[in-house]
């Protein structure tokens, strides 16, 4: 009856059922074991075998959403990178300096760092976990951010700040990337995480073929907060990807206006420049 409900017929089968069904039946899977005990987790694991999100592979028990083959190939951001916006240069040699951007027009946030370069698997992952109803892919990819992004003392933050999104889109999507992520890095690090104190105020529809000046437009008063309760505090904004930092900026902006001292922001990953034009993401 689990497997009906999941759209399989049989769990041998697994290799050869196309990628959507082998996705709704990991979802199916991941939110029957959230609700069931121990027990009959057990017998779960026999009927409906972990899968990696990615590639399908079994996964170990405990283990969810991706295997350590897929979560291997993420490829780390490498440096010289921005000391401000972590801005990865072209060449591999020398440290990292402030770019010609941020020399120019410093942005409103104080330092931005990325885990990875949103490409190959780690692309693949994020597009599932943004437009696939992928949610179990939170904890890896959030996982992955805490590991490599170089925010060493989470403590010094009053609190995450999940980029939020539109009621509107929020009904469509079903949940906020953003919001699941920083609730996972909240209890790594015992960080209190505000759910709705960011609040997107206009709906734009999708990003994804503006350019950057048009995003920065496209944004530019569209979000507010509940109150100034975070007045002189450091807060730590969460997203997905970054891609040309409009979304991301605007939010500080934002953030400070109503108060805050300082404010950070802490991204999956990051479109390099030569992946920009074609790779950009819709938030
Ligand atoms: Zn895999
Ligand atoms: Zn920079």
């Amino acid at each position: 009856m689990i497997l009906k409900r999941c759209g399989l017929t049989a769990p041998a089968s697994l290799s050869a059922i196309c990628p959507d069904r082998l996705l709704k039946a990991a979802r199916c899977s991941t939110r029957l074991r959230r609700y069931t005990p121990h027990l009959f987790s057990r017998v779960l694991d026999v009927l409906l075998p972990r899968t990696c999100m990615l590639c399908a592979d079994a996964l170990p028990e405990h283990a969810s959403g991706l295997c350590g083959a897929c979560h291997a190939r993420f490829e780390p951001i490498r440096g010289p990178v921005c000391t401000c916006c972590g801005a990865v240069f072209p060449s591999p040699r020398g440290s990292d300096h402030l770019c010609g951007e941020c020399i120019i027009r410093p942005p409103h946030y104080d330092y931005a760092r990325s885990a990875g370069v949103y490409a190959g698997e780690l692309r693949r992952a994020i597009q599932r976990f943004k437009f696939s109803r992928a949610s179990m892919l939170a904890g890896p990819l959030a996982d992955f951010a805490a590991c490599l992004s170089g925010f060493g003392r989470p403590a010094c933050y009053a609190a995450l700040v999940p980029v939020p999104l539109h009621p509107q889109r929020l009904r469509s999507r079903g949940y906020n990337q953003s919001l699941l992520l920083a609730l996972r890095l909240g209890r790594l690090w015992d960080v209190a995480v505000e759910r709705d104190y960011l609040q997107r105020m206009s709906w734009s529809a999708s990003q994804s073929s503006l350019s950057r000046p048009q995003r920065q437009r496209a944004v530019k008063g569209a979000f507010a907060c509940r109150d100034r309760r975070h007045e002189g505090a450091r807060l730590l904004l969460i997203d997905d990807v970054f891609t040309s930092g409009a979304t991301v900026n605007e939010c500080a902006r934002t953030l400070k206006r109503y108060g805050a001292a300082a404010v950070d922001v802490l991204t999956v990953a990051r479109t390099l420049k030569d992946h920009t034009e074609c790779q950009l993401s819709s938030d």
